[in-house]
């Protein structure tokens, strides 16, 4: 057994040793696999035969692919995966494929407000805030039941067949010390009808008491709990010249706590960071993958009003990416996560008051028209370049 100081310390030399130890995270990780895969292979199993030919047949996303490397080998241990086909005509694995499989049907995410900060912004790690971040911690004014009473009557007229999830999506929800953060999951419990809690948090706000009293609650409320951590980049200059105050490795450490506490967990990463190049980005994407992640959330960087990164751009301005060049990244990005990582966004929609640029990402739905029509184009899917066993190269 690896220990996480080790794994994290073999990091920090960058190089090959970084990369031996990425391996290591990787094999680790993969190794204590979520069950809930499981489940939800075990269902689609029998029901169709592996087959990616409707993808692979199409030529375009290089030899590896069509030479069939979608292999045993690839899918050690988990024989369901050769079964993952997308659903709706897509070309990736989404949200709505798997939250039928996990809630059975659609689910409708009720934003609420723990109250929490976060140590970008305390003092803890940093002050600040990340370059690009507009939240703003504050004392509620609501109770969380409250809260949720609110949200659900507003949205559940749209979506009336959907489920409500609870989901504390603002600041580093596991900052908060463990007393608060049982009362939090205590009130969650609480709330009628919920099929579910989400917790937006930072990998480094994860230490092994709150990774299982998540895990305990999961267990013994037969609720599910899936967290979302914020990586947004792999790499630690980039991270650091946006004062992220949190690095690669600590997120790996912070990833595979919740890894061995059996939750799902999706990864954020943001495009178009100001020093990035498209390679970069890939890299990101694939990195992020080897730790198979539940699920991953792709985004555009957003310029928005009141940050530290939009004042930066009014001084000096740096290159954003255009519409066409986002959709090139994210195409390649998905071909190099693997192909049962749900994708839960590609494209995200900041605040419209806020936003400054880029102002293309407001049409969400042209967004995503655009990579449906270039995977198609390309021939290729999500996974396609997908290999398991790569080290990942850190800049
Ligand atoms: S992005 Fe997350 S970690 Fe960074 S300042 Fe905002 S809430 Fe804190």
């Amino acid at each position: 057994m690896i220990s996480h100081a080790g794994l994290a310390g073999s990091l920090k030399g960058g190089g090959k040793k970084a990369n031996q130890g990425i391996t290591a995270i990787t094999r680790l990780l993969y190794h204590n696999q979520i069950p809930v895969y499981r489940n939800k292979l075990q269902q689609i199993r029998g029901r169709s035969r592996p087959d990616f030919a409707h993808f692979l047949n199409l030529g375009g996303a290089g030899g590896n692919v069509s030479s069939g490397k979608f292999s045993k080998r690839v899918y050690n241990g988990s024989e369901g995966r050769d079964a993952m086909r997308y659903q709706n005509g897509k070309r990736y694995y989404t949200m709505s494929q798997y939250c039928r499989t996990r809630y059975g049907g659609r689910i409708v995410k009720v934003p609420l407000l723990s109250g929490c900060t976060c140590p970008n912004r305390d003092g803890s790690r940093g002050s600040g805030g990340c370059a690009f971040c507009s939240f703003t911690p504050g004392n509620i004014s609501k109770e969380i039941s409250e809260q949720y009473r609110e949200g659900c009557a507003r949205l559940l007229p749209k979506w009336p067949d959907a489920r409500p999830v609870a989901y504390f999506q603002e600041g580093s929800n596991t900052h908060l010390p463990a007393p608060s953060l049982a009362i939090l999951l205590g009130q969650a419990a609480a709330l009628p009808g919920a099929a579910g809690i989400r917790i937006a948090t930072r990998a480094d706000c994860i230490d092994r008491e709150k990774a299982e009293m998540l895990a305990e609650f999961q267990q013994s409320h037969g609720l599910p709990v899936e967290i979302e951590l914020g990586l947004q980049t792999v790499h630690d200059r980039t991270a650091s010249a946006l004062n992220r105050c949190h690095s690669f490795a600590e997120f790996c450490a912070g990833f595979s706590l919740l890894r061995e506490a059996r939750l799902y967990i999706c990864v954020h990463l943001i495009n178009g960071l100001p020093g990035e190049t498209p390679e970069m980005m890939l890299e990101s994407a694939r990195a992020a993958g080897a730790l198979r992640p539940g699920g991953i959330k792709l985004h555009m960087l957003h310029l928005l009003r009141a940050t530290p990164l939009a004042a930066r751009y009014a001084q000096e301005p740096f290159p954003l990416l255009s519409r066409e060049e986002y959709v090139s990244v994210v195409c390649g990005q998905l071909e190099r996560i693997p192909p049962d990582t749900v994708v839960e966004r590609l494209t995200g929609d900041g605040a419209a008051d806020a936003l400054i640029a880029p102002l293309w990402t407001r049409n969400k739905r042209a967004v995503l028209n655009l990579i449906d029509w270039t995977l198609a184009r390309r021939g290729t899917c999500q996974g396609a370049l997908w290999r398991e066993s790569e080290p990942v190269q850190i800049r």
